[in-house]
């Protein structure tokens, strides 16, 4: 064998054994053979035989016999390790601590078992849901009147207050056994999914202490007497609560809070006792103006030693009630026009009782990890579920009105340009839909996935604004000129909202999602560090030996997948549909897990500051998992035939995206050499993967610009208001125009039939129908629907004007 031919060979037994991912032993006999042949058929003088092979005797020994690696090779990588390694701070700790991992490790593992996938169960809401959903939020979204909310009482009317109370609105998480309603996590985003989309200021006002406040912690963390005592007061809204962390100079940074505890004896209910005195000033604190509870973070110190050894001990939640002394709150702000209640608060030498602790004692310096846990839940339910609620609004109402809304003697939705938008507007309202329902099954059951809750909290509030965007594009004036008739010009005013609240997303995207997902999910790099901090050589070897393997697996599988475009993948599990789709998840998890090693390994600790390359990955990652969301959900709805077009999309769109942003990372790799490599490696024959196409665009328009199941597939959840002939609900109106718009059209060709042989002179539409009947050219019952369509046509397009903008009636 010559020399090349034996270099060649070698190089594909490597990347052979390692796409198999065999066991060292495994590679070390493999590679002996292939010597052995080569140095037999090469014939060589027999000391140069000797050599080699002493020499590859040598580097097995050293491979395999874990005594001698460690001495050589993994002991002083250790020691090396021990000195570099930055410190990772408690807070850092405690965030890595918290929640569980999912789908992000199996993304991370390069190779995604779909098996799990499919066998995940569903959560079904219960009898008892169903009909909360049925009954009181159908019941609630009839009363709310958005425009008299954000217009003119710039608050939530009292029979609102009333209903929400009445019918535990407060309690949706709030086990049954404390009078709370004890709903799944399913029910809880499909609530808001329907309030959403009706109005904001409602969805945000019942999400609140539903999500990460008073009552999420107290369930966790309470005394059972804190939770005997404020839970069902909570679930009644006999008490309001709220939830500050936030203040003027600590926002993203929230570990950061400079507001103070002091550990002292004070007096209270005039008895001298240990306690908290405690100084703060919060800001932007959602139902803080009227909240009867304040959950307040705050540092604690104990500088006389009263309780521990310790004089920082770290940040603590009280439960405050509004009245104790020394409390300023009630002031306001105005988020973007969606008055729910919101505002600062401050407290001056507030002296409280230890028990005002959540969890008393035991919570003292443990308010940290339990946000962090409370965080790794929630945030993937509410404000998922209020950006899904605002595009299945946006989807089931601006098909309609694009079909309804007729320029240059068309409707709008018939130009490629408005069909455009139509298409993302219900393409990404799937992905939402899709994202939303897989995070909260797993939340269901038994979930607390910190990377994948910021991934949906992420992407579904900035397709929100996407959706909201595309919508305001396609009403033009009519979603601009604000008024009880408007869809839409509230809605695009809180887009900011969720994107700035429960971790800014630029944060969330460009840090959070990467790092985190790095430090929790990567297979080997959490039990490394964990081996250098407890000074465990022989742990450290062990995954360091392992996490090399991973590396070159992945470094093959990259370079496999990209030059056969994934057709290797043979995925077990899946219908044929979505095969392809499963094929490039595994082939970009592949190259994702390798580009985010390779990161760690090039730019160590520097990696932390390069937030546009971490967002990249972090991009990836979450256009991977949306993507497995998107097939999860076409399977659960038993695949239907008219439901295709949505999945090709939403699949397609999200795999470019995630191809998109490594193909970028790997053309911003501070390393040029290595950035050469790595394209080569991932993109032989450059990117595979297209943005959806125009004729699958024109697909997904289509579903809702006509009343089809797939439409009331996508907007399943969304309120329908009562039709009322004088009333200004205009999604009422948009949803009867639909269906009577199909009925109407083979009146509609006579008519357009009889105008081109000049049979019709009138130009007015109902005039125009007149004619028609008249002449016989249509019966009168076609007449009669063509009416009516003119009708709800002139209602649909009509913009609300007021004599004055102080808030009067619309004319
Ligand atoms: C309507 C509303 C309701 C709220 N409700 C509550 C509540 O009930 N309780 C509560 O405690 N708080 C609440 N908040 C506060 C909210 O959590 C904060 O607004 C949020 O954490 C961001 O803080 P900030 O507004 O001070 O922005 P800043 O921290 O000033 O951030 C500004 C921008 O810089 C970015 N940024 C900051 N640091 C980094 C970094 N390292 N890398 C990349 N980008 C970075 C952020 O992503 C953001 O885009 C609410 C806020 C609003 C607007």
């Amino acid at each position: 064998m010559g020399y090349m031919a034996f270099v060649l060979l070698a190089v594909i037994l490597l990347i052979l054994l390692t796409y198999l991912r065999s066991t060292l032993r495994q590679a070390t006999a493999g590679f002996f053979i292939l010597l052995v042949l080569g140095l037999w058929t090469a014939r060589y003088p027999a000391p140069v035989t000797l050599t080699l092979l002493g020499f590859a005797l040598l580097t097995a020994l050293v491979l395999n016999l874990p005594w001698l690696r460690k001495w050589l090779i993994s002991r002083p990588l250790f020691n090396q390790a021990k000195r570099i390694m930055p410190r990772i701070s408690k807070t850092e700790q405690e965030a890595l601590d918290a929640g569980t991992l999912w789908w992000d490790q199996e993304i991370w593992s390069g190779a995604p078992e779909w098996n799990k996938l499919f066998a995940y169960p569903e959560t079904k809401l219960t009898a008892e849901e169903q009909a909360f959903l049925d009954g009181p939020v159908e019941e609630l979204c009839s009363m709310l009147n958005d425009w008299q909310i954000t217009h003119k009482d710039l608050d939530l009317p009292p029979n609102v207050w009333e209903c929400i109370k009445k019918n535990l609105f407060f309690g949706i998480i709030i086990p049954k056994e404390y009078g709370g309603l004890g709903f799944s996590a399913t029910a809880h985003s499909e609530i808001i999914v329907k309030i959403a989309s009706r109005s904001i200021p409602a969805a945000v006002t019942i999400m609140v202490p539903n999500s990460l406040g008073p009552a999420e912690l107290l369930m966790h963390y309470g005394t059972e007497e804190q939770r005997a005592y404020y839970l069902p007061r909570l679930a009644t809204g006999e008490e309001i609560p709220c939830f500050g962390l936030t203040g003027p100079e600590a926002g993203s940074d929230a570990g950061s809070i400079p507001d103070r505890g002091v550990i002292c004896t004070g007096e209270y209910q005039g008895a001298e006792v240990l306690g908290i005195r405690l100084n703060w000033h919060k800001r932007y604190i959602t139902l803080g103006p009227i909240a009867t509870l304040i959950g307040l973070a705050f540092q604690l110190s104990d500088p006389d030693h009263l309780l521990r050894d310790q004089t920082e001990l770290g940040i603590t939640f009280a439960l405050i009630p509004r009245t104790t002394p020394g409390i300023e709150i009630g002031s306001r702000h105005f988020p973007l026009n969606s008055p729910f209640q919101n505002g600062p608060n401050k407290g001056h030498d507030v002296f409280i009782p230890l028990d005002m602790v959540i969890g008393n004692r035991a919570g003292l310096g443990k308010g940290w990890s339990m946000l962090m846990e409370a965080l790794a839940a929630g945030r993937g339910i509410s404000l998922p579920a209020l950006s899904t609620g605002a595009g299945k609004l946006a989807s089931r109402a601006t098909g309609a009105y694009a079909m309804a809304r007729r320029q240059f003697n068309q409707p709008i939705a018939r130009f490629e340009g408005v069909e455009e938008a139509l298409t993302r507007i219900a393409g990404n309202t799937y992905i939402m839909d899709a994202t939303r329902l897989l995070t909260v099954h797993g939340i269901d059951n038994g979930e607390r996935p910190a990377v994948i809750t910021a991934i949906a909290k992420y992407h579904l509030t900035e397709l929100m604004r996407s959706v909201a965007n595309d919508a305001m594009d396609v009403h033009g004036g009519a979603g601009i000129c604000l008024g009880p008739r408007n869809l839409f010009g509230r809605m695009y005013q809180a887009a900011p909202l969720g994107i700035t609240v429960e971790g800014a997303n630029i944060l969330t995207r460009s840090f959070i999602i990467f790092n985190q997902s790095l430090l929790r999910c990567h297979p080997f790099l959490r039990r490394e560090i964990d081996s250098i901090t407890q000074q465990d050589p022989a742990r450290f070897d062990e995954a360091l030996f392992q996490h090399l393997g991973f590396l070159l697996s992945n470094f093959s599988r990259s370079l496999v997948h990209g030059l056969t475009g994934g057709v290797l993948i043979r995925p077990t599990h899946g219908s044929r549909v979505v095969q392809g789709y499963l094929r490039q998840i595994t082939r970009l998890s592949a190259a994702f897990a390798l580009l985010g090693d390779l990161s760690l390994l090039v730019l160590g600790a520097d990696l932390k500051r390069r937030e546009k390359l971490t967002a990249r990955l972090s991009d990836t990652i979450g256009h991977l998992f949306l993507t497995i969301a998107v097939i999860k959900h076409f399977t659960n709805q038993q695949e239907p035939e008219e439901d295709r077009p949505l999945l090709h999309w939403a699949c397609r769109k999200n795999l470019y995206l995630a191809e998109e942003s490594l193909w970028s990372f790997v053309h911003n790799f501070p390393l040029p050499p290595l950035a050469g490599l790595l394209r080569l490696t991932l993109f032989p024959l450059g990117r595979r993967l297209r943005y959806p196409s125009d004729r699958l665009g024109h697909q997904v328009a289509a579903l809702i610009t006509a009343p089809t199941k797939a439409r009331d597939r996508l907007t399943l959840g969304v309120f329908v208001p009562a039709y009322a002939e004088e009333g200004t609900e205009t999604l009422s109106k948009l949803d009867c125009y639909l269906p009577l718009m199909v009925h109407c059209e083979q009146a509609e060709e006579k008519i357009r039939m009889a105008l081109k042989q000049g049979l019709l002179a009138q130009s007015d539409p109902l005039a125009r129908v007149a004619e028609a009947e008249a002449q016989g050219l249509i019966s009168a019952e076609e007449a009669g629907n063509l009416r009516r369509l003119e009708q709800l046509h002139q209602q649909i397009i009509t913009v609300d004007d007021f004599s004055n903008l102080t808030g009067e009636e619309a004319l």
